[in-house]
């Protein structure tokens, strides 16, 4: 058993990515919930991180930045080790940094295909890699990876991205099943199209197609990502273990 009181307050909080976007909802909703948040990201998120922590109410401090690239397991340790040393626990992991890299399968290069895999993909497990002595040291640990909804539906230009995204959630499911014996969970959230600016990146006709197609006519927001990986985390939440939520407003069930 740990000693931390119930919840998410206190708890030592990875958020990959957690500059902005949706991972930058993240690691707002975890911070205003009490949650120490290590924000891991490439150099330009320091200076998104600062922004982010200039909008926290009060909780600023909470938020911490760490700079490290997933795609590269050197850097994923370093960061965990110095998070280790300065917070002495890590009790919950979000594997959100992800990119794109659209093209059909005919026209993608294969450096498409690889830096894609190498982020959305390796990226979780390195990380995973990298915190789960720790968790299962402490017998207690939550994993959260953002796959997405093409991850199971598929979609036209993306087989690197959707590839990736219905591997993660292969990954996350043979975690679920390593240790859970040691307190730790691990699930996946697959989004439907949410305002971010990897959306805004779309062309303009395929955004519309995409609202019209979601039963509930509209993109999702960040913050609506956030609250479902804010209820995976907590404490209580130890007999989900292995699941994906949809999070897309009907455009996929
Ligand atoms: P954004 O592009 O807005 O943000 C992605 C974040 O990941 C950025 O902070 C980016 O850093 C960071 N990042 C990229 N590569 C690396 C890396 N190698 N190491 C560390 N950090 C990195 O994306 P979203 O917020 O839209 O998406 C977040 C997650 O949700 C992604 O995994 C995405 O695939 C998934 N998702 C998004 C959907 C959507 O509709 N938006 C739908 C379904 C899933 P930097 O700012 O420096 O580029």
């Amino acid at each position: 058993m740990n000693t931390l009181s119930n919840g998410i307050a206190g708890r030592v909080c990875i958020v990959t990515g957690g500059a902005r976007g949706i991972g930058g909802a993240i690691s707002t909703r975890l911070a205003n919930d009490g949650a120490i948040v290590a924000v891991i990201g490439l150099p330009a998120d320091r200076d998104r991180t600062e922004s982010l922590r200039a909008s926290l109410n009060g909780s600023a401090e909470n938020v911490v930045f760490y700079e490290g690239d997933v795609g590269e397991y050197e850097r994923c340790t370093k960061a965990i080790e110095a998070i280790l040393q300065e917070h002495g626990r890590i009790d919950c992991l979000v594997n959100n940094a992800g990119i794109t890299a659209d093209h059909t399968a005919r026209k993608m290069t294969i450096d498409e295909w690889n830096a894609v895999l190498q982020v959305n993909l390796s990226g979780p497990f390195f990380m995973i890699k990298a915190v789960l002595d720790a968790m299962v040291a402490q017998n207690y640990g939550r994993i959260v990876n953002i796959s997405s909804v093409v991850g199971l539906s598929g979609n036209v230009g993306q087989a690197n991205y959707a590839a990736a995204k219905a591997g993660l959630i292969g990954l996350t499911k043979t975690i679920a099943l390593e240790v859970a014996t040691k307190g730790v969970t691990c699930n996946a959230v697959a989004p439907g199209f949410i305002a971010t600016e990897m959306v805004a990146a779309m062309p303009p006709a395929a955004i519309e197609r995409a609202v019209a197609s979601t039963p509930v006519q509209r993109l999702g927001q960040p913050s609506e990502i956030a609250r479902t990986v804010r209820f995976l985390l907590d404490e209580e939440a130890g007999y989900i273990n292995g699941a994906v939520f949809n999070v897309n407003g009907g455009w996929y069930m």
